[in-house]
């Protein structure tokens, strides 16, 4: 006798729940995209204990018919697609008919619905799957589906449950999402009868980020407004025919960094995802802009035919797989980077402030709110945004890099050389009293939001201090530049363009400098040979395991040619698999600048603090160095009159 049996409805569909409810939030939003797909405009989500005791969800959708009522709990019942050629072309959140038996199988789960189309609609109540009863009940129209005790019979699922808090947390944050995606919905969250969220239908983005989030989130978060790229097919004989893709969104200002990817949300085609690919062009789009380790705020909208995207990659409908994804990559980044390099911020000193105000009223920020319930201790022991450092007291001016991202420096006996020929007149006639057109200041930080770099040009060197950071003034207040890092921005850019036009200014050598390589760098230098030679470096083979390098980059001393080598193999080896060889040739340029740029401890003179500021007022984006590290602190004006009691 054989040994297959094939395992009956309910075993089938508590298998499937393993993969489409891992927790409470997963049946919210199977749930939430159920009454989207229904059209309804007002959803309200009810939960207590985290989701755990209950899940409810009412909408006024086109409800159910009777007849479907009960077929909506069979597996793979679904009314939105009818033939496999439509999977190509998926239009609803929904398509597997999954969600509604998987869910019924691990709860008890009770359905209200009506059709406007019937007079009175249906109820039907289900415990681990079993139907317990069907019948006739006189209701509004619309849908109302509750779920209570979620995995009751799967104690194993049910001991994998997170604290209720952090549960809630999880329902909060995608209730919160959806309503963003959504903004011409009513959204409602309720827990334990208390409302959480409540917006009304608004006709932009914009507005729904505000109802959400508040004007103090909106202010460091920058629109990017409607991109739009399109791309000419011609790979299957579609020649002519053309798609479009939209980009539309938010992203938060370079000086607000997150610790985490928790602050990033993609949508496409109103689907919340998560994706390498888009995470990969994020990351890409802000590079050089924030340190390797920061993250974002990101709210993104990516829009494009049904064709281009394929959604049924998985169970959950949280990954997507795009059929151009290097061009959706290269779009994404470059669509957000264009934006970002409008908006130019400075960081300021974190100088002493009046005490955080313990709640920012009415505008609590609903993400804030919900890390908040998720974890409290965290958030104080990992201040995630330069916004949230606690304030610092005169004098100490704190770099905000850990001492490790720094050469040593040396405190020895210098303290700050002032350059008397560069000095004070000038310097102390600009000390003006600033009318008081700032308004407050945010609490718990000194971020002068009308700060931008375009000040650099009229700064002016007054010294150094420890032969590393020169110490400027200007018409704003005081700045402290490094110079290493400024050095490494302003070399970044000249290479980078220069690599674009072909012409990286180049020394030859007098005696060719011979490097061995290991077995794996061989392989990458065979991949990476004719980008070095574009990036100014003339290098030959030489002997089996051996190259000869005969001409560097102009800047790049003699001494740090073989390290430039070694760190471009490095970079290629890692990016050359998922990275475009616009990326690799960034990472390039940033090795080239870094090891080219003038270190610390090493003194200036008044000229070349003068050429150095002038060279990076010059550059087109003058606020962090290419791995992401301040380049310019200020002291504003504001701060120094307000420290000395003279406002
Ligand atoms: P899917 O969404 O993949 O079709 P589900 O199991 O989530 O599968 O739902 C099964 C069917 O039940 C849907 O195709 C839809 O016809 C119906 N349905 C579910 N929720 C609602 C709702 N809130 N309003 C109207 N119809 C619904
Ligand atoms: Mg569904």
């Amino acid at each position: 006798m054989g040994r297959i049996r094939v395992l009956s409805d309910i075993v089938a569909n508590k298998i499937a729940a393993g993969e489409v409810v891992e927790r409470p939030a997963s049946v919210v939003k199977e749930l939430l995209e159920n009454s989207l797909d229904a059209g309804a405009t007002h959803l309200r989500i009810e939960a207590e204990a985290g989701g755990r005791r209950l899940i409810r969800i009412t909408d006024d959708g086109c409800g159910m018919l009777r007849d479907d009522a009960l077929l909506a709990f069979e597996r793979h019942a679904t009314s939105k697609l009818s033939d496999v050629k439509d999977l190509l072309t998926i239009s609803t959140l929904g398509f597997r008919g999954e969600a509604l038996p998987s869910i019924a199988s691990v709860s008890r789960l009770t359905l209200e619905t009506r059709s406007p189309d019937e007079s009175t609609g249906s109820l039907v109540e289900i415990s681990g799957g079993k139907i317990l009863r069907c019948e006739e009940a006189s209701l509004a129209s619309g849908t109302i589906l509750t779920v209570r005790d979620l995995f009751f019979n799967v104690p194993a699922r049910k001991k994998f449950l997170r604290s209720e808090q952090t549960e809630l947390a999880h329902i909060a944050s995608l209730a919160t999402h959806y309503s963003l995606a959504y903004p011409d919905k009513a959204v409602e969250l309720r827990h334990n009868n208390n409302e959480l969220l409540n917006v009304s239908p608004v006709s932009s983005l914009r507005e729904r980020v505000f109802q959400v989030f508040g004007s103090q989130v909106l202010e460091e978060l920058v629109d990017l407004g409607v991109q739009q790229r399109a791309i000419a097919l011609d790979d299957d004989g579609e020649e002519g025919r053309t798609r479009t893709f939209t980009l539309k969104g938010f992203v938060s200002r370079p000086q607000v960094q997150k610790s985490n990817r928790n602050s990033i949300f993609l949508f496409v085609n109103g689907r919340l995802i998560k994706d390498r690919l888009l995470l990969h062009a994020l990351s890409a789009a802000y590079h050089s802009l924030i340190p390797h380790n920061a993250y974002p705020f990101a709210l993104l909208f990516i829009d494009c035919s049904y064709e281009e995207v394929d959604v049924n990659v998985h169970p959950s409908k949280t990954e997507v797989r795009f059929r151009r994804g290097s061009f959706v990559h290269d779009f994404v980044r470059d669509a957000i980077r264009n934006v970002l390099m409008e908006s130019r911020p400075v960081p300021t000193l974190p100088v002493s402030a009046p005490p955080a105000s313990p709640q920012r009223g009415a505008e609590l920020p609903f993400s804030e709110f919900t890390q908040q319930i998720e974890n409290h201790q965290l958030r104080q022991d990992h201040p995630d945004s330069v916004a949230e450092h606690p304030p610092v007291p005169i004098p100490e001016f704190t770099l905000r890099q850990p001492a490790s991202h720094n050469p040593r420096l040396d405190f020895g006996a210098h303290g700050l050389a002032l350059d008397p020929a560069a000095a004070p007149t000038a310097a102390s006639g600009r000390l003006r009293r600033i009318p008081d057109t700032h308004g407050p200041l945010p609490s718990g930080v000194m971020m002068e939001p009308s700060a931008s770099l375009e000040v650099l040009r009229d700064l002016r060197p007054m010294g150094q201090l420890h032969d590393s950071f020169i110490v400027a003034a200007g018409p704003d207040g005081l700045w402290i530049i490094d110079q290493h890092v400024a050095h490494e921005r302003i070399l970044f850019e000249k290479v980078l363009s220069q690599m674009a036009a072909g012409s990286v200014d180049r020394q030859s050598l007098l005696m060719p400098i011979l490097i061995e390589l290991n077995p794996a760098q061989q392989v990458e230098y065979s991949r990476v040979a004719s980008e070095l030679s574009g990036a100014g470096f003339e290098v030959e083979p030489f002997g089996p395991r051996t190259i000869a390098v005969k001409a560097a980059p102009a800047d790049v001393g003699i001494a740090e040619v073989e390290r430039v080598i070694f760190e471009i193999l490095e970079i290629a080896e890692q990016e050359m698999r998922q990275t475009s060889l616009e990326e690799i040739r960034r990472q390039m340029a940033a090795s080239i600048a870094c090891r080219a740029a003038i270190k610390i401890n090493n003194p200036l003179d008044a000229h070349k603090m003068q050429w150095m500021i002038n060279a990076l007022a010059a550059c087109q984006f003058p606020m962090s160095c290419p791995h992401g590290r301040p380049i310019a602190l200020r002291y504003g004006t504001r701060e120094i009159l307000k420290s000395f009691h003279r406002i």
